[in-house]
């Protein structure tokens, strides 16, 4: 079985104003075929735990280790870290000038499988999970991230998903600025993932709608840098009726 853990992540970034801690010791362990919603206010280091894992150059971890199947994961590129099975959404956020979606999703699948894809099976693969996802035919030769809108940047990441075929993903506020009718296909998309390939999921979110439509299986509160809570699906449902303000002020008190 494989397993992503984090051990005591200790994460800061440099300002201004000096050297910033975000992540103040991060203990999470995801197996394979888990989805973990990591849930937390606006500015408690949600994305800065996205990022460290992504390798991001902007973020340093002091101490602590992030491993997958007890290889450093912190030691690889973010190359590296894609082949090794980890899949992170905003790893691609950039418009990418002159690269349809079409040669992306290629480039990407030859770069991680080590060979390019039998061309027959991999132009069947595309256009099935383009239909998944309710993308039109003609999405493939966009420039990839140019104009897109917020939905089809999710779609193109859920997309990725369902073709890359990774260990692991990284899914940060997926969900945001999504209607209903799009956030349930991007999460069908993550489910049959799921189903497909046993994949685990972090799942981070500020809000519990999507949880609707991806199970969890395991709910982590995170607030001031640390996994202040965790339990199972029923504690996203008390954070829906009484929000986070509770571990907001114990972390105050406790700071
Ligand atoms: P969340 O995703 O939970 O909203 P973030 O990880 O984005 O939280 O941010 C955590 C804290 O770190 C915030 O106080 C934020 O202002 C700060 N922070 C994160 N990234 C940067 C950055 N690149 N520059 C300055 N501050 C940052
Ligand atoms: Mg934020
Ligand atoms: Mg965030």
């Amino acid at each position: 079985m494989s397993t992503l853990a984090i051990r005591d992540l200790h994460v800061s970034i440099e300002t201004d104003q000096g050297t910033k801690p975000i992540l103040r010791g991060v203990d999470l362990t995801i197996n394979e075929g888990e989805t973990h919603a990591v849930m937390g206010p606006n500015g408690s280091g949600k994305s800065t735990l996205a990022y460290t894992i992504a390798g991001h150059p902007r973020y340093n971890v002091d101490s602590g280790s992030i491993t997958l199947d007890g290889e450093d994961v912190l030691a690889m590129s973010v190359d590296e870290r894609a082949r090794a099975g980890l899949f992170l959404a905003m790893q691609y956020p950039v418009e990418i000038p002159g690269v349809t979606v079409s040669n992306f999703l290629r480039t990407a699948k030859t770069a991680i499988d080590g060979k390019s894809p039998a061309i027959r099976g991999w132009v069947k693969d595309v256009r099935q999970s383009m239909d998944n996802l309710r993308m039109d035919s003609a999405f493939a030769e966009r420039n990839v991230n140019e104009g897109f809108s917020g939905g089809e940047k999710k779609r193109h990441e859920i997309l990725q998903l369902e073709l890359l075929k990774p260990r692991f993903a990284v899914l940060d506020e997926t969900d945001s600025g999504l209607d209903v009718d799009a956030l349930k296909i991007v999460s069908e998309g993550v489910n049959r993932a799921k189903d497909a390939t046993g994949l685990g999921v972090l799942l981070i979110t500020h809000y519990t709608r999507i949880l609707r439509y991806i199970k969890p299986d395991f709910v982590h509160v995170f607030v001031a840098g640390r996994v202040a809570e965790e339990g199972g699906p029923e504690l996203a449902d008390r954070l829906e009726d009484e929000g986070y303000d509770r571990y907001v002020s114990a972390a105050a008190a406790a700071s």
